[in-house]
């Protein structure tokens, strides 16, 4: 059985809760340890029930709260050597004990989930996205993607639930506020994933049998919930899907929790 629901998602902080046979994740925990426990608290999750915690990257967006959770409820952390490097002097002291180092493409067993990290392409030390199965079953995090490659998708496409990122509209990033280079680092190959590179993905999913998608990481400026969660809807109904029946589609709230998937 496994579990998603996002807690935060965009670029003011991201964190999500995956639960794979009675092992408790937090993938990411990109808000306060205040903000962390208070969302954990709303989905019915006691924070002194989680059991690890994964990191994709080191941007702040992404780690704010590791140590603070880390320290406050003994809990291992799960990234790479890259990310560790680039992180340690901005998440405090974290015990010897909870310091994991895990290598993209080298699935490990973290309690009952079976976790594959994946190399991500993103302007950052070495970073990573996550599936996480537990009795068949799979549930992904992929978020902080300049391109979707063949690494990222052939790890997430036979994937139950799928937290993608769907981070901004082409035209409102090149009309937006941004300056011309903030603009190009967004678009690059190691910037964030466009609505249109995403509902195309999410279209092929949808092929591979993807049961809830939940689109994320989203733009504050160059996006908006409508006009990325438009973009993947157009994507599927193409494809014949019934919203609702055949698949779910949420955008996942820069605040609040996501509804929580279940697949058993
Ligand atoms: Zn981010
Ligand atoms: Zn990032």
């Amino acid at each position: 059985m496994v579990e998603l629901c996002s807690l935060f998602s965009g670029s003011s902080g991201n964190a999500s809760f995956v639960k794979a046979g009675n092992t408790n994740i937090l993938v990411d925990c990109g808000e306060s340890g205040a903000h962390m426990e208070e969302a954990l608290k709303k989905i019915g999750v006691a924070p002194d029930a989680l059991d690890c915690i994964f990191i994709t990257h080191e941007h702040t967006d992404h780690i704010k709260g590791a140590g603070i959770l880390s320290r406050r409820y003994n809990l291992p952390i799960y990234a790479t050597v890259g990310t560790w490097q680039s992180m340690i002097s901005k998440i405090g002291k974290v015990a010897s004990d909870n310091i994991r180092y895990i290598k993209g493409g080298v699935p490990f067993g973290a309690f009952d989930a079976i976790v594959t990290p994946f190399e991500t392409p993103h302007d950052s030390c070495e970073s990573v996205g996550f599936t996480i199965e537990h009795n068949g079953r799979k549930a992904s995090v992929a978020t902080d993607i300049g391109v979707m490659n063949k690494t990222v998708y052939e790890n997430i496409k036979h994937s139950d639930i799928v937290l993608l990122e769907s981070n901004h509209d082409v035209d409102m990033l090149l009309k937006g506020p941004y300056s011309p280079e903030l603009k190009r680092r967004v678009r690059s190959s190691l910037g964030h994933l466009s609505n249109d590179d995403c509902a195309l993905t999410c279209a092929h999913l949808l092929e591979q049998g993807v049961k809830h998608i939940l689109l994320g990481h989203l733009s504050l400026d160059n996006n908006t919930p409508s006009v990325a969660y438009n973009a993947t809807e157009e994507a599927l109904v193409m494809k014949g899907a019934r919203i609702g029946h055949d698949i779910t589609l949420e955008v996942a709230s820069r605040y609040t929790p996501s509804a929580k998937y279940t697949v058993r």
